[in-house]
């Protein structure tokens, strides 16, 4: 080992980023928090502003007061169970950054999927009118505006406060003139813009926890996250009805309808949306642990929907 005169390791009572992290594990692993090494050390990269795997380089290093005094608090806040990207402020989505803020919805890494599904089907070269029912931060309608070079897309939410931070995250990526924020509640919002019969793609991520649930929840959700956007009746089936039902009047024949779903929720969605004489060649998605987490369904009309399948 080379001799330093100044010597790198700690002051007198100050930690290595190695100590701290562990100090902030076992605080974080006592409150209950799920995955506290990996928590501690996105907070601590956080306070550092280093990359995560750049770290595990210094993991010897005093950690400076200032940013030890920072890095307690943080991970106070976690121990509380404030959710992690609350108290960083933003999550990665479809690889992109997206702004998160207190009381609307993270987004989840399921949620690529319905993003996915409309990628899939859409025309690239062709102008593309997309509805996100329920935007939350943007997640949905920002990736989609940005990866779909001819997207138009409307976007509602019930919540000021959330779409507010969508429009936000739709600056933050130039895309704020492809999308149009609207308040209100499902289609509510959509009216008098005369896209009726004209949308290629409804999607959606609608609330889906039937409310005796809501209760149980985990801390970071029950706590911290807005009910509004998770909470959907007593089967939590509430918004599925009415988005199911009012889908034909806005898809153009052929367009597609995308849905997220709870787990279990499949075969009865799948009922909903097959009552209705329009709607028709349902897939279900399945995700990473199989769960069948999105379905889409076509209108009809002019066109055979078995074939028109993908
Ligand atoms: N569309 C947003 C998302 O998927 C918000 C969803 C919601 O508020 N239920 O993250």
């Amino acid at each position: 080992m080379p001799h330093r005169s100044t010597p790198l390791s700690p002051q007198k009572g100050s930690k290595s980023l190695q100590e701290a992290l562990l100090e902030a594990t076992q605080l974080l692993e006592k409150a209950g928090v799920d995955s506290p090494r990996l928590d501690a050390e996105v907070l601590l990269s956080e306070v550092l502003s280093l990359p995560r795997h750049q770290l595990y380089a210094r993991l010897n290093e005093p950690i400076d007061t200032a940013s030890h005094r920072t890095f307690r608090r943080l991970v106070k806040k976690r121990a509380a169970r404030v959710p992690l990207q609350y108290i960083i402020g933003h999550v990665e989505f479809m690889s992109m950054d997206f702004l998160t803020e207190e009381g609307v919805f993270i987004p989840r890494p399921e949620t690529e999927l319905v993003v996915e599904a409309v990628l899939q089907r859409a025309e690239l070269t062709q102008s593309t009118i997309i509805m996100d029912i329920g935007a939350g931060s943007g997640n949905i309608a920002v990736s989609l505006a940005v990866n779909l070079p001819h997207a138009e897309v409307y976007a509602s939410d019930t919540s000021k406060k959330a779409l507010r931070l969508a429009r936000f995250n739709a600056q933050r990526y130039l895309v704020e003139d492809k999308i149009s924020f609207l308040k209100g509640p499902l289609y509510a919002a959509f009216q008098g813009l005369g896209l009726e019969g004209r949308v290629d793609f409804i999607a959606s991520n609608p609330p889906y926890v039937p409310e005796g649930e809501w209760k149980g929840l985990q801390p970071e959700v029950r706590d911290h996250e807005s009910p509004e956007a998770l909470v959907a009746g007593k089967d939590g089936m509430d918004c599925y009805r009415d988005i199911i039902k009012g889908a034909s009047l806005w898809l153009r024949p052929g367009g597609w309808l995308v849905l997220e779903l709870g787990e279990g929720q499949a075969a009865p969605i799948s009922g909903l949306i097959l009552k209705e004489e329009n709607l028709g060649g349902v897939e279900a998605i399945k995700d990473l642990q199989d769960i069948e987490r999105v379905i889409v369904a076509r209108r009809g009309g002019g066109i055979r929907l078995r074939r028109a399948e993908r």
